[in-house]
């Protein structure tokens, strides 16, 4: 392709909007470009690059027996109440009606319709197991859209779906799809990591999310030092202190500053001092020795029955008897996992901190003096605690705290109900250490079970003659954001350095002046004989000096440049340059299209 033909809009300067390295060079070579929040336009160079994501990911799905299909991006409301996602899903669903006032969705996946069309056209054992796939414009109304592509609201998703006659097969279906993923991020040219991610109720360790290390990661990777244990912040099991009974708590166990006892309470006056950071330095203490008490609110939902740990005192502050409360204790350096609380707390719903009124009412105290100490009801506290003596926490009362507070003077059950932090011991191994890496997750592995075939009949006649409930699993592969990752994987100061696979163009031709015939005679065979082998080339044939045209063909990040200049061709040479070491060769003209062609191979 000529370069004066394309749509190469590129951009010297960065553009203000854009926050991480992949959007703004995506925007700055002429990738994309921003139609509303979220949204944009695939320019030549970026559709070229995401059809190529694509193709490597059909061409897997395809030799790992899965079929394509294209399921339609509207889709009609009836399906989605039939599996209770209308209701459950929440603003991410764009929804939508017709000139019959009937309502649709945008599908931000397509778990109903495919399950429609299983339920429909599948009837026998013998038909599975079976794997369909689509790869098609999905759209979530996400809250805060950002990073280009990595986050839009409008985007390319592959998403697969497998039914199976019974657990065997599909739990054979789950792993050949992790090995077809590890296939497809190789190919992808990307450093990544499969990890474990939350199961929802499904248990097990049957959810991976393939995460592309990178610094501008929005996910939280917890990586054990010793053994190969990875798995999401959301989801990493904390291990439980070896402490269990504090009022008991061996002599060799305490601190020496504790004097090696349980201490009775002492009350302290703490002026204005609210947060953990403000109390451990006012009290002179690290925040470890800190207990945070956080009151939640959360939905129960109209059907859901009440927790058994929420009492007939909180319940009754709330006379909605949607709502509930919990008090939640951690250790001041620890973060509540609000994923795992929500298990706890058996909602599906997101839960919130309580406002300031509630918490008034319900400790008596401004917000940031909330303590166990005295409060009525049962508290949900973290494991870790159970390991904590002669600690810190709020007294219910303005400006005041506790000390020598011990799990002995309040009411609670306790719970995994934190985040894992780096220096936890491995919940795999117990021997190890956690590291904490940053991600983007790219594609998520999922056994979804029966909660979609149940909910909507989506059955099989088995072998023995019963009906019974396909059993399933989903696939999911953001293809955009894969093209996007690599950026952030692969760049310099001058721009992409794409992994040859997904590139735009392979190789880029520079005569350095297009006005000087033997340049041009010389550039032009080249770009000939890289076309007829079949390699995607672009002749940058514009009148411009020649460093504008290696800014441009570093910042686009072609694999290889090929440079044409008089200085060289006097003796016959061309340079063939790569982008990612920038080691350049000089060869003849007649040898350099296989020498470019070469160096993509490597
Ligand atoms: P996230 O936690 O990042 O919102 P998710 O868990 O909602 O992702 P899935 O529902 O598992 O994502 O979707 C499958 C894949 O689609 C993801 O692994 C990701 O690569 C991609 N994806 C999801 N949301 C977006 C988005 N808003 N923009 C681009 N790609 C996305
Ligand atoms: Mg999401």
């Amino acid at each position: 392709m000529l370069y004066s033909k394309l749509l190469i809009p590129t951009l010297k300067e960065d553009p203000a909007e854009a926050e991480v390295i992949s959007h703004r060079l995506m925007l700055r070579a002429g990738m994309i470009r921003k139609v509303a929040a979220g949204i944009y336009t695939y320019l030549p160079l970026g559709w070229r690059t995401v059809r190529k994501v694509a193709e490597i990911v059909r061409q897997e799905m395809d030799k790992a027996g899965a079929q394509e299909v294209m399921l339609p991006a509207v889709q009609p409301s009836e399906l989605w109440k039939e599996s209770g996602r209308w209701d459950y899903y929440g603003k991410e669903l764009l929804r939508l009606k017709d000139r019959h006032d009937r309502e649709f969705c945008i599908g931000p996946t397509a778990e109903e319709v495919i399950t429609d069309l299983v339920r429909r056209e599948v009837k026998s054992y013998k038909q599975l197991p079976m794997n369909l796939y689509q790869i098609q414009t999905k759209f979530r109304d996400e809250i805060r859209p950002r990073f280009g592509l990595m986050r839009g609201r409008e985007f390319i998703m592959k998403d697969a779906y497998s039914f199976h006659k019974d657990k065997e097969s599909a739990e054979a279906e789950y792993w050949n799809m992790y090995e077809t993923y590890k296939r497809i991020f190789t190919r992808c040219g990307l450093n990544f990591r499969a990890v474990e991610a939350d199961t929802g109720n499904i248990g097990g360790s049957f959810s991976h999310e393939f995460m592309v290390l990178a610094e501008t990661g929005e996910d939280f990777i917890a990586s054990c030092d010793s053994c190969d244990y990875a798995a999401n912040v959301e989801k990493a099991e904390c291990r439980p202190p070896e402490v269990v009974d504090t009022r008991r708590v061996p002599r060799d166990m305490l601190d020496e500053d504790d004097g090696g006892e349980l201490k009775p309470i002492e009350k302290v006056h703490t002026p204005g001092k609210k947060t953990v950071e403000e109390v451990a330095e006012f009290l002179g203490v690290k925040t470890s020795k800190l207990v945070k008490t956080l009151i939640y609110k959360y939905a129960r939902g109209v059907n859901a029955i009440p927790p058994l740990r929420e009492t007939p005192q909180l319940r009754a502050l709330f006379p909605d008897h949607g709502m509930g409360v919990a008090v939640v204790l951690v250790r001041g350096d620890h973060e509540v996992n609000e994923i795992k609380l929500s298990k706890i707390l058996e909602t599906s719903e997101p839960i919130e901190l309580a406002d300031e009124e509630t918490v008034r009412r319900i400790t008596d105290a401004p917000t940031g003096f909330a303590g166990p100490v005295g409060l009525s009801g049962i508290a949900y506290a973290d494991d870790a605690l159970r390991g904590m003596k002669n600690f810190i926490t709020g007294g219910n009362e303005a400006d005041t705290h506790l000390k020598n507070v011990n799990t002995r003077d309040f009411q609670a059950s306790y719970f995994d109900l934190r985040n894992i932090v780096s220096g936890d011991a491995c919940p795999k191994c117990g021997a190890g250490k956690i590291e904490i890496f940053k991600g983007i997750e790219v594609g998520h592995i999922f056994m979804l079970g029966t909660k979609y075939s149940e909910a909507m009949k989506c059955m099989f006649l088995d072998d023995d003659g019963d009906n019974k409930p396909m059993i399933m699993g989903c696939y999911g592969i953001g293809v955009g954001r894969t093209a996007a990752a690599a950026i952030e994987q692969n760049n310099d100061k001058n721009g992409i350095i794409w992994p040859a696979p997904i590139a735009p163009y392979e190789v880029a031709v520079l005569p350095l002046n297009i006005n000087d015939k033997g340049v041009m005679d010389a550039a032009t065979e080249i770009y000939e004989s890289l076309k007829k082998a079949g390699v995607e080339t672009v002749l940058d044939d514009r009148d411009l000096r020649p460093g504008f045209k290696f800014k441009d063909a570093d910042l686009i990040g072609f694999p290889v440049s090929v440079v044409v200049g008089e200085k060289n061709l006097k003796d016959g040479l061309v340079e063939v340059k790569r982008r990612s070491t920038g080691e350049a060769l000089k060869v003849r003209v007649s040898e350099a299209a296989r020498k470019a062609g070469e160096i993509l191979t490597k």
